[in-house]
């Protein structure tokens, strides 16, 4: 068990107090192994990827040139099963991000006590500016160039920003008629059709709403009729709108994607958002609505807040005018580290990305089970087990919190470090 030769270490040295997710990650499982009183191997272990592959993908365009496309897939840890985590398209991606992210993944996977470990994949690039025969052509590329390193036992992708269920199934072609047999358990996320869990599209937003009943519950909170903000309408913000009205009752009345966003008082109807969403490309322009930025959005007056797009949007310079009781992040990585301090002096309730956006990779391990049985469940058997999952894990991190007198975020990675730690021990890696 070596780290890949070619990563320079030195690389990866911790810097706080920055914005690169990767020194976010690296001083967050700092602090946890700090606070367990974890060995230096340990700690080495936990703070650096297993193994990373960089690709350059050839891809033929439909004017018949050719584009390269630089891609990843992080390892980060495997000690409890193997790597998961989803696959990002983004023009903006950097190779330290998929390793934040890829670490995040980790410690989502040991929050949940699922018997998985965390990885993740990107690649450069606009999937806005793709075809769809141009976007088909790279993700096969992208599997080609990934499939001997993974499988149903050694790392399973799944969606994240900018890949869909459609994107999956052209994934899992690739890999089936490269090993000429079928393995629907190498990647989550797919459609139905070719053996998808039922219950998997809306899971992300669906186990975030289920968090924030018990965050409400523990808070003594009514949250029926009251409003809540969504930053982000991509999977997870799009029915975070329809759930948390749908289970929680409340009302939103502000949403925005990555060219704006609206607000209405009164509150916004899902349908119809989303149907002006499909039709135009974005929330923007949504008739009756006054515009947001996505800024602004962030310290509107409401009882819950679901960040659901991107890292770093919670800062230092925004996070003193934040009023919402609940933060619900469904995005990974949105807040800072300097922000989650202040959220914490100032009485804040967050539910971490780790936990609140983990419905995801839940219902991606019900799906794995589901191919591994070939036998598939019902939707309440689906909601059921998410609920039971996403319920236990809140408490597990709540009791964390409070024994340790830390805020959320500290007490789930401290319940993570500590399960992954307890599988690097079991199998004497440390
Ligand atoms: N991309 C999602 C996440 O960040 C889901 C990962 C998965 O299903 O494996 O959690």
């Amino acid at each position: 068990m070596t780290v890949h030769p070619t990563l320079a270490m030195s690389e990866l040295v911790a810097l706080q107090s920055d914005e690169n997710p990767l020194h976010i990650a690296q001083g967050q499982i700092d602090r946890a192994t700090a606070m367990l009183g974890l060995g230096k191997s340990a700690r080495n272990l936990l703070r650096n990827p297993l193994r990373e592959f960089h690709f350059q993908l050839s891809v033929q365009m439909d004017d018949g040139s050719n584009e390269i496309f630089p891609a990843y897939r992080i390892q980060w840890n495997d000690a409890r099963g193997p790597g998961k985590g989803g696959i990002r398209f983004h023009p903006q991606e950097t190779v330290d991000t998929v390793r934040a992210l890829a670490a995040w993944m980790t410690l989502k996977t040991a929050v949940l006590d699922l018997p998985l470990g965390g990885a993740k994949g990107g690649v450069i690039c606009d999937p806005k500016r793709l075809s769809q025969p141009e976007l088909e052509r790279l993700s096969r590329a992208y599997i080609r160039a990934v499939a001997q390193n993974i499988g149903p036992d050694i790392d399973v992708p799944a969606p994240d920003v900018y890949t869909t269920p459609q994107i999956m199934a052209w994934m899992l072609d690739e890999y089936e008629s490269i090993f000429s047999r079928r393995q629907p358990g190498v990647i989550t996320g797919k459609p139905l059709s070719v053996g998808g869990s039922i219950g998997r599209n809306d899971a992300t937003a669906r186990g975030g709403v289920y968090a924030v009943r018990e965050a409400a519950r523990v808070l003594d909170l009514d949250l029926n009729g009251k409003a809540a903000a969504i930053q982000g309408y991509g999977n997870a913000g799009s029915y975070a709108h329809q759930l948390a009205e749908e289970l929680l009752g409340m009302k939103v009345v502000a949403v925005s994607d990555s060219r704006g966003g609206i607000y209405a008082p009164d509150g916004l109807d899902y349908r119809a958002v989303q149907a002006h969403k499909a039709q135009t490309g974005s929330v923007v322009g949504f008739p009756n609505t006054q515009p947001v930025s996505n800024e602004d959005l962030l310290t509107l007056d409401v009882s819950v807040l679901f960040p659901s797009a991107l890292e770093n949007v919670i800062t230092e310079r925004n996070a003193a005018n934040i009023t919402a009781l609940i933060v619900a992040e469904l995005a990974n990585g949105p807040t800072t580290p300097e922000a989650d301090e202040i959220l914490h002096e100032r009485g804040i309730f967050v539910l971490p990305d780790i936990l609140c956006n983990a419905g995801g990779v839940t219902v991606s391990y019900f799906e794995q089970v589901q191919n591994a049985s070939n036998f598939y469940w019902d939707e309440a058997t689906v909601h059921n087990r998410l609920d039971e999952r996403m319920t236990t894990s809140f408490e597990h991190m709540h009791r964390l919190a409070n024994e340790y007198g830390v805020h959320n975020r500290l007490a789930a990675h401290i319940l993570a470090v500590k399960r992954i730690n307890e599988a690097m021990k079991a199998r004497g890696w440390v």
